[in-house]
């Protein structure tokens, strides 16, 4: 196991920059956002830590990659920032997660809920599911496993690689014969396995998901702390980092959308407090089965919770 440890100086630089606009930008953020950004160089931190590899098909190792300080986001002409025009997240769901329609839109919304208190201060949208062959987008078997992909010029990504079986050779999405199909038939994704929703594909889901949409707003893969930017190569790896930003990534967060980080993190706090958030209240007459009463799992959650709670306590010294 090594760990990529930066100095305190490379640290700092990387988080404020030298130059002098962005050094006074820097010095405009409230006392408390000053204190919990600077838990980034601060050596004996309990909130950020260096990056640990695990092997060498890690990310780090095999895509050496230039690494995004805060100054070079800030001057990337290509990045993509909201403006009072265009301040929306659109989710679109391919095909159903969960074994009903309503769980899936349950799903779904629990998802929506995390970005807008992620992205806080932006609105997020959901678009109506559509299913595979809506999107007119080539598929095929793959020859070694037999499970689907699905191959698009967006990002698309899969929640079905984060049910917990989906490596294994017992992966009820493994289709049971070779099936020959013509690329326009998509009756292959009628009734496909879809993962049990549990509190570790929702926490999954939710890292892929907020990384991804970080990309968007021009984070690149971050090198300098544990952090949700850092690339990751498998699922191991992808388990391995934290489900928030390390104070690099999260000042060039709060540069694109402008929030406070206090309101933000409570945000995230209530998301994973509020359990049933828009689930219908369960009346004594429903079934035990009924989808609609399903509360929503967040175990996964609670150790992130303790460690929001402490930067809220860094924040509001
Ligand atoms: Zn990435
Ligand atoms: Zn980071």
């Amino acid at each position: 196991m090594q760990t990529v440890r930066h100095s305190e100086h490379t640290l700092k630089t990387a988080l404020i920059s030298k130059n002098p606009a962005l050094v006074s930008q820097y010095e405009k953020l409230d006392a408390g956002e000053k204190r919990l950004m600077e838990e980034a160089f601060r050596p004996d931190s309990d909130l950020f830590g260096p990056i640990t590899l695990h092997s060498q098909s890690d990310w780090i190792t095999s895509h050496p990659e230039a690494p995004q300080d805060f100054e070079e986001f800030f001057n990337d002409p290509y990045r993509k920032t909201p403006s009072p025009q265009k301040h929306s997240i659109y989710i679109q769901c391919i095909g159903l997660l969960g074994n009903t329609r309503s769980i899936s839109e349950e799903y779904v919304k629990w998802l929506k809920g995390y970005c807008e208190a992620f992205f806080y201060g932006l609105t997020v949208k959901l678009l109506e599911p559509v299913p595979v062959s809506a999107t007119r987008c080539s598929f095929r078997i793959n020859d070694n496993t037999q499970n689907l992909q699905i191959h698009a010029g967006v990002g698309i990504f899969s929640f079905a690689r984060y049910g917990s079986d989906f490596y294994s050779s017992h992966y009820e999405g493994k289709l049971k014969k070779l099936q020959k199909k013509s690329s326009s038939d998509y009756s292959v994704f009628d009734n496909y396995y879809v993962p049990e929703v549990t509190s570790v594909l929702l926490l999954r889901s939710c890292k892929t998901l907020t990384h991804e949409i970080g990309h968007i707003f021009g984070l690149r893969h971050c090198q300098w702390l544990a952090c949700l930017m850092q690339g990751s190569n498998h699922l191991e790896e992808a388990d391995q980092r934290p489900l928030d930003l390390c104070p690099i990534c999260l000042r060039k967060l709060q540069s694109a959308i402008g929030f406070h980080l206090k309101d933000r993190y409570k945000a995230l706090v209530r998301w994973v407090d509020a359990e049933s958030t828009d689930t219908p209240t369960v009346t004594p007459e429903r079934s035990r089965e009924d989808p609609l009463s399903l509360p929503k799992p967040v175990e996964a959650f609670k150790e992130w919770r303790e460690w929001i709670t402490k930067c809220l306590a860094v924040l509001q010294k």
